[in-house]
């Protein structure tokens, strides 16, 4: 997978809000975008007219920065969540939320979604009791993510609850840290998504 080379604190404040992106820094006061809430160099701090492309260009930015998706990727989503039931923006978000790496940030076995992906890479996790390593395959109802008993002393597993407690679990998950693991209770609905995305910019950037 391509990496981004600028430091996450970047984007943050290019796409101005916190993306959560560097784990427990991103809950101290030693975040960047708390401290300089205004886009990264020279002109950052420039009043500038932006156009309606340039707005739903950057909602487009920001939803996939914040789920670390790259662009051809991110498409493909697109494109299941038009041709799906339903509102296309809310399924939209509803798949990148139903991510497994998503899944294991949101149930508070990593500090980040790119920590997540890359210990689900690294086949630390079962789902439904079997060895997975596809941090973009998509959980379903029903399903059991959990931390085989020899993977239970990695440090960040050790500390699995801790993340959880501080952030909370989402309602459509359910996290039990003294088992070392989560479920998945229901599906994410639009309100359970709580990063402050207008997926209507997406669809209007998508559908010029
Ligand atoms: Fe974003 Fe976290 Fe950096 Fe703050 S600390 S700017 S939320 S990545």
């Amino acid at each position: 997978m391509a990496k981004y080379t600028e430091a996450k604190c970047r984007l943050c404040r290019r796409e101005g809000c916190k993306l959560f992106l560097k784990g427990e820094r991103c809950f101290t006061d030693k975040c960047s975008y708390q401290r300089r809430p205004y886009a990264p160099g020279q002109h950052g701090r420039a009043r500038k007219k932006i156009s309606d492309y340039a707005v739903q260009l950057r909602e487009k930015q920001k939803t996939k920065r914040a789920y670390g998706v790259l662009e051809d990727q991110f498409r493909g989503y697109f494109e299941n969540a038009d041709m799906a039931k339903g509102v296309t923006g809310a399924n939209l978000l509803a798949a990148l939320e139903r991510r497994l790496d998503n899944v294991v940030y949101k149930l508070g076995f990593a500090n980040s979604r790119d920590q997540a992906r890359q210990m689900v890479r690294h086949g630390i996790f079962t789902l439904n009791g079997k060895k997975v390593d596809i941090p973009s395959l998509q959980v379903k109802v029903g399903d059991v993510i959990e931390v085989p008993e020899k993977n239970r002393k990695i440090p960040v597993i050790a500390q699995f609850g801790e993340g959880a407690a501080k952030r909370g679990v989402p309602v459509w998950l359910e996290s039990d840290p003294a088992a070392f693991k989560g479920s998945v209770k229901a599906l994410p609905q639009r309100d359970d998504i709580q990063i402050p995305i207008n997926e209507q910019l997406i669809v209007e950037l998508y559908s010029k």
